[in-house]
């Protein structure tokens, strides 16, 4: 289904969850088995799966695998699509194979260039047909109509290559113009910073994307490549921890938490999407800290659907 009909017919919060694609079959299968215990009761139903996808176009086949193996679960995927350094038809062939599989939701992204080891093999070397996500954007709905319900990545904080908040404000707009129909922004920490962004932002529904903090490092390394500002207070806390791996990813899990209970208590966001990095227990201990109930959601049967068999077998 459409992620927007989906939002559209929720009545309590709801969550989304995003993996990226493993490099080997031993850890596609350990991946599914996890997705798996973090879709089944008692923890609540994600609404939807989402799957990036590797820049130009590098994980292009194993990214589809894994939207297949979800959709597969009966689970509704989103598959994350980048359009610099990639070939018109290698977008073509991706939202074809999406339609075959029944994926209704993609978010169009521009992307970064691929590293240097990965562009060797991977880029295209005639010039971008795609230069920025509203060029996809505009392209989707040419190409394929009302298919697919569009997102779009927002930036509550200004995206590394912006000047100012106002220029990401503007092509945010532009990309809503051009198609888009949700917006799941990039990862913050300043809950307050976040609420007044959405304040000034657009119709379209936003979902804020949150990732639990894993381990010092990655973390420090992540809010520089993003140019993330981090509220002191949470650095204060981190400091004393920071060579405690277990410690720093509980105050993940328990920070994460406060952050959501008070961004879905604004009643400003219908949901939040959790940027796993294809971890388990800082999501599922997130889950049961806010007793979302599994009463609400909308937990697709186990077994997959007969179309999902027709169209997969
Ligand atoms: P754009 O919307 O094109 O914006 C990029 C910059 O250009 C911004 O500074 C913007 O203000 C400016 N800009 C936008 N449009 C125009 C225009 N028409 N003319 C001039 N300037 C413009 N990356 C991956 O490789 N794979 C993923 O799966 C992936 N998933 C993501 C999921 C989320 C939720 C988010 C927030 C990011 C994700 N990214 C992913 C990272 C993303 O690709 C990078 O942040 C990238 O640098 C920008 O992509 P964008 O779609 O926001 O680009």
């Amino acid at each position: 289904s459409q992620l927007t009909s989906l939002i559209a017919s929720r009545t309590a919060p709801f969550h989304t969850f995003e993996f990226f694609p493993p490099r080997t079959e031993a850890g596609l299968v350990n991946l599914l088995d996890r997705i798996r215990r973090l879709a089944d009761a008692p923890l609540p139903a994600p609404l939807a799966v989402s799957v990036t996808w590797g820049a130009g176009g590098s994980t292009a086949d194993r990214s589809l695998e894994l939207a297949e193996q979800v959709v597969k679960m009966g689970l509704d995927v989103v598959l994350h699509l980048t359009c610099t350094n990639m070939a018109k038809e290698k977008v073509d062939q991706a939202l074809g194979r999406c339609r075959d599989l029944g994926i209704r939701n993609v978010l169009a992204l521009r992307g970064d260039p691929p590293r240097s080891e990965e562009y060797a093999v991977s880029a295209d070397p005639t010039p971008d047909f795609f230069k920025h996500a509203d060029d996809l954007v505009r392209y989707i709905r040419a190409e394929h109509g009302d298919w697919f319900c569009i997102g779009v990545a927002g930036y509550p904080t200004p995206h590394a290559d912006s000047e100012n908040e106002e220029d990401d404000l503007h092509w945010l707009k532009v990309k809503c113009d051009a198609g888009a129909d949700y917006i799941i922004t990039q990862l913050f920490y300043d809950v307050e910073g976040f609420l007044e962004w959405v304040k000034t932002c657009i119709s379209q529904p936003i979902i804020p994307g949150i990732m639990p903090i894993q381990n010092f490092a990655s973390f420090r390394r992540l809010v520089n490549l993003t140019k993330c500002p981090v509220p002191d207070s949470i650095m204060d806390e981190l400091q004393p921890i920071s060579s405690d791996d277990a410690a720093v990813k509980n105050y993940g899990a328990q920070l994460a938490t406060k952050m959501v209970a008070q961004i879905i208590g604004s009643k400003l966001v219908p949901g939040v999407h959790f940027c796993t990095l294809n971890l388990e227990k800082s999501v599922r201990t997130i889950l049961e800290n806010l007793g979302w109930s599994t009463k609400a959601d909308n937990r697709p049967s186990t077994s997959p659907s007969p179309r999902h068999n027709q169209l997969i077998e």
